[in-house]
């Protein structure tokens, strides 16, 4: 496999990271999956919860099909309440960090269609009249949304048609420097969407004959949990999760790589698809690592909570400072697509 898909999942990693899809919220995101797999000429479905499903095609074969997973919804945040001086709290939603996201640009979705423009913003925030704006914690109660509108009430902010259970999307900030590193919020997952979707190109184009039935499915509740927990075709017998490789102290996984992951919050995975995925990263010679990750839990545990007997797995494209201001490379996203062709065999 040539690194043009690898530059090609790269480059749709960007375009996804423009479709603002915080859980909850994620129609834009999962619009732009269908198309984009549809365009390549691949059948989807969308389940009842929005998850898209592509048949990547495939033979029928005693192992039975394998299904790929990634996520396409984000972190993000929810407004709780308009306050009378017209800034808005809000709800976060999955595990986005207070201090993470001040002074990082939002926009509002209104339930009617419109979008505003705001800050999140530390209350009394100018260091000139604030003297402990430095030392103060940072929580989802001491940062507010600074909506750019000439708004200073509550009544003038509903005026706009804001309300309590609006969206409020953190600008990704999402670009890839000469270098090669792909630099965004919400790489996690949307960089495993894109690698996903660059496999697939590969397989049309090389007219690659699948040796299983394989399918990819794109999720739209992992940061809160039950993103995999959904109906499976009834052939499949193995899942693996592609999400973010973690890299930190205690860690072995740069962004270079891709990183499989053995065991996290959730236990083990499973001895088999583990070793099978190393076995493949050997035979494409794809740079690649183990690591147990501490603090983590993937969307086909979820699968496996919903009850579904399969066996599984987890791999992805290292990324640094996960849940933050993400970084990876275009060398870990296609060590992680010839960790994909090794398990195939194709
Ligand atoms: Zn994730």
């Amino acid at each position: 496999m040539t690194r043009v898909y690898a530059d090609f999942a790269a480059r749709k990693a960007i375009e996804l990271l423009e479709e603002d899809s915080p859980t909850g919220f994620t129609k834009k995101a999962t619009a732009w999956v269908k198309k984009e797999f549809e365009t390549l000429g691949y059948a989807t479905r969308t389940s009842n919860k929005g998850a898209v499903l592509v048949d990547f095609g495939g033979v029928d074969s005693p192992e039975g099909a394998l299904l790929f997973e990634a996520h396409a919804d984000t972190l993000g945040a929810i407004v709780a309440e308009i306050k009378g001086n017209g800034r808005l709290r809000v709800s976060k939603i999955g595990g986005l960090c207070a201090a993470n996201v001040e002074t990082e640009n939002v926009t509002v979705y209104t339930r009617v269609g419109d979008e505003y423009e705001g800050t999140f913003q530390l209350c009394n925030p100018s260091l000139h009249v604030n003297k402990d704006s430095a030392s103060q914690e940072r929580t989802f109660d001491s940062i507010e949304v600074v909506i750019d509108e000439n708004v200073s009430s509550a009544e003038e902010v509903r005026a706009l048609g804001i309300e309590v259970g609006d969206f409020v999307c953190p600008c990704p900030r999402a670009h890839i420097t000469e270098s090669g590193f792909i630099k965004s919020r919400f790489l996690d997952d949307k960089l495993s969407v894109a690698i996903l979707l660059g496999f697939a190109k590969f397989v049309k184009e090389e007219n690659i004959r699948l040796p299983r039935h394989v399918y990819a499915l794109m999720t739209t509740y992992e940061e809160v949990g039950h993103g995999g927990a959904v109906i499976l075709p009834k052939d499949v017998t193995e899942a693996i999760s592609v999400d973010m490789g973690c890299v930190g102290n205690g860690l072995r996984c740069t962004e270079h790589q891709c990183s499989i992951c053995v065991k996290d919050s959730g236990g083990p995975y499973d001895y088999d698809v583990t070793t099978k995925l190393i076995e493949g990263a050997k035979k494409e010679e794809a740079d690649y690592v183990t690591d147990v990750y501490p603090y983590y839990g993937s969307d086909v545990e979820a699968t496996l909570g919903a009850g579904n007997d399969i066996r599984h797995g987890l791999i992805g494209s290292g990324v640094y400072a996960s849940h933050g201001y993400e970084r990876s490379h275009i060398d870990g996203v296609y060590a992680t697509m010839k960790t994909i062709k090794g398990y195939l065999g194709v």
